[in-house]
């Protein structure tokens, strides 16, 4: 996004925010269970709260807080923030503009998980302009979960969704640079525009994620990361909080991380404390002095946490009263 659209984005966003509607309120609900009479549970929902790695993350979370006060849900909040990532050519690690594999091919990965904890995803998908809406299609509109690589693109088609050149003249000369010596060591997290993990709750206390990326930069054509692996890059169990991650993706998929953060929680740890046992986790077992892994979690309350093995990780907060960027803890 250029700095033109970008400033109209937030001027827009500015001149909105005081009718976002955002004041937290109580649901009542009434839970009933074959072994328990029906019983009330207090629910305090309704302090939106969006979470997002990295920079782009305050630009995908006012898209998602405009997405909200348009009336939409966590899962139109997340697509919107998305979408607007996925579309800057600048990016070279999300959509339009990510790097390629080492054949030169962009290779996009995403996936999805809504407030009732239906799931979509889509992996090794090319030429789809926004990868994380197809998967919501996929979440949405079939009875699968996963749609892979040519199967991905032919269900694309079928929706009516345009074909569009991913590799951009300045990743395409990245690549042709790159393969002067086709070194290949993957180096993460130097640059500051990585995966982008969402997480959001509305006002109403649902909670949804998404997580979309082009991968690593040169990877073996037909690499698939932790970002469209439900568990790995992204799990949001609606009554407990969401985890997301970004990094290494073969180290997070290896400790199943998202899933492990939301586990922890479960059991009582706050989302910071989950991440940071995430992180430790492959810390144990793995060399990780060239290994960068973050994860980032929200909880069902409305905390929020992030944690990464090596410093630089940062991620972007967002509430009814404004966004900031939070540089993660490390080690
Ligand atoms: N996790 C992504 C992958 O391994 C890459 C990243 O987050 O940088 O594909």
């Amino acid at each position: 996004m250029g700095n033109t659209s970008r400033r109209s984005f937030l001027q827009k966003l500015a001149a909105t925010g005081a009718t976002l509607g955002l004041s937290p309120w109580t649901l009542n609900t009434m839970l009933a269970s074959e072994s328990n009479a029906p019983r009330v549970q207090t629910v305090t929902a309704g302090q939106a709260t969006m979470l997002s790695t990295w920079n782009h993350g305050i630009e995908a979370n006012a898209a998602g807080f405009l997405a909200l006060q348009q009336g939409g849900t966590a899962m139109d909040m997340i697509e919107a923030g998305a979408r607007l990532v996925e579309a800057d050519a600048t990016g070279l690690s999300v959509g339009i503009g990510g790097l390629p594999d080492r054949d030169g091919h962009v290779t996009l990965d995403a996936c999805c998980m809504d407030h009732t904890g239906n799931a979509g995803s889509v992996c090794f998908v090319q030429g789809v302009l926004h990868p994380l809406s197809l998967a919501r299609k996929v979440m949405e509109e079939t009875p699968h979960v996963m749609l892979a690589g040519a199967g991905a693109e032919q269900y694309a088609r079928e929706l009516g969704i345009d074909q569009v050149e991913l590799l951009t003249d300045v990743s395409r000369r990245a690549w042709e640079e790159w393969r002067k010596t086709s070194d290949y060591k993957p180096v993460i997290n130097i640059e500051n525009h990585d995966t982008i993990g969402l997480l959001a709750m509305d006002n109403q206390g649902r909670m949804a994620g998404g997580c979309t990326t082009s991968g690593l930069a040169y990877k073996m054509h037909g690499r698939v990361g932790d970002s469209p692996i439900l568990g790995a890059g992204l799990f949001v169990d609606p009554e407990i909080g969401g985890a997301t991650a970004t990094g290494l993706g073969e180290a997070v998929m290896k400790t199943v991380g998202s899933f492990l953060v939301v586990e922890l929680m479960r059991q009582g740890r706050s989302p910071q404390a989950a991440c940071e046992e995430a992180v430790h986790r492959i810390m144990d077992r793995m060399p990780t002095d060239d290994l960068q892994v973050g994860y980032l979690a929200l909880s069902r309350s409305g905390e929020a946490g992030g944690h990464a093995i090596h410093g630089g990780f940062n991620y972007a907060l967002t509430t009814a009263d404004g966004g900031s960027l939070i540089d993660a803890t490390h080690g």
